[in-house]
């Protein structure tokens, strides 16, 4: 029987109704939340992923506040703007578009974002966080993929979850949050020795690598939940995840299909850690 496809689409829309509640009660208090987003250079990709979440921004009535800078920024004007935007109270979140221009350092950027205003979650405090199973940012893509599960009824406790990938952006932050729900995670990457029998141990297996159809229908087992977050341009420019769709549905109990599975999430819940950063500076706490 073919997979359940999870619609992220219709999760996002669906986090982003409870959201717009929780600004308008924000907005009758004197808050209105607002994100920073910096953009340095002209990536397009970059660029299209910031339109998106500015829309979006609006949409739900969050301000927000684009810098858009130039390719030639050295790291001491990209720290000074950082410096700036952290003592801006009317900001209560920062994004810098990754990845930044090769001549950056990417890594003292992301630290020098203050704590209470990480809303991507990248830096040391809200990874150490994510460790100690404290309250705080989560990142966006895998908190998504947390919460498509969810939706769907999913849960992760007592089940075999293997994530393929091990970047600070997806897959370790994924496994973490799968282990806080109590699976028995195994992580998976480039030097994994037989890829194939790990994931077919996989009651739910999520997929962060990059590399279009790296995840055949054969490495999938019978009534897994797959959660494919990859992003691949096919040479025909189709957009395409890292799991063959087609022969995955298949075998799969449930699957996200992309477009429209961890993508919309991630902005959604970019926009989550935006309104948690201004309820947390108002002293409240964001309860779903
Ligand atoms: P990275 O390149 O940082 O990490 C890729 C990971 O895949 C690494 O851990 C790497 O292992 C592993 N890997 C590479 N080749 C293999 C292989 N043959 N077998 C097993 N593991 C392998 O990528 P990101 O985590 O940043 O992104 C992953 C994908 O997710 C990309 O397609 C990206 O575009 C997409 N993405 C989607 C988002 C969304 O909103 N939907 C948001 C963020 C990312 P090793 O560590 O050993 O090198």
């Amino acid at each position: 029987m073919a997979a359940e496809i999870i619609d992220g689409k219709k999760v996002a829309a669906d986090i982003k109704e409870k959201l717009k509640k929780e600004i308008e009660d924000l907005k009758s208090k004197g808050i209105t939340p607002g994100l920073a987003v910096v953009l340095v250079g002209e990536n397009p990709a970059s660029k299209k992923y910031v339109a998106n979440k500015e829309k979006t921004c609006e949409s739900l009535g969050i301000k927000s506040l684009g810098h858009k800078l130039p390719e030639s920024t050295t790291q001491e004007e990209l720290l000074k703007l950082i410096d700036d935007l952290n003592a801006d109270p009317s900001v209560h979140g920062i994004l810098v578009q990754l990845p930044l221009p090769k001549h950056l350092n990417e890594k003292e950027v992301m630290h020098r974002i203050a704590p209470e205003k990480d809303v991507d979650g990248f830096g040391p405090d809200s990874l150490g966080r994510l460790v100690l199973d404290e309250p705080g940012f989560i990142p966006c893509t895998p908190h998504g993929a947390i919460k498509m599960l969810e939706a769907y009824g999913i849960d992760p406790k007592g089940k075999n979850a293997v994530v393929v990938g091990r970047s600070i952006i997806v897959g370790k932050p994924l496994a973490l949050l799968l282990l806080r729900k109590h699976a028995t995670v195994t992580i998976c990457h480039s030097r994994t020795a037989n890829l194939k029998e790990e994931c077919l141990k996989a009651d739910i297996l999520c997929v962060a690598v990059g590399k279009a159809k790296m995840i055949t229908g054969d490495m999938v087992k019978e009534g897994a939940a797959v959660i494919d977050i990859g992003i691949n341009v096919t040479p025909e420019g189709k957009l395409v995840g890292d799991v063959d769709f087609e022969a995955a549905k298949e075998r799969a109990g449930y699957i996200t299909p992309v477009p429209g599975g961890a993508g919309p999430m991630t902005i959604a819940m970019l926009m989550y850690n935006t309104v948690l950063a201004a309820k947390m500076k108002a002293g409240m706490t964001l309860d779903f």
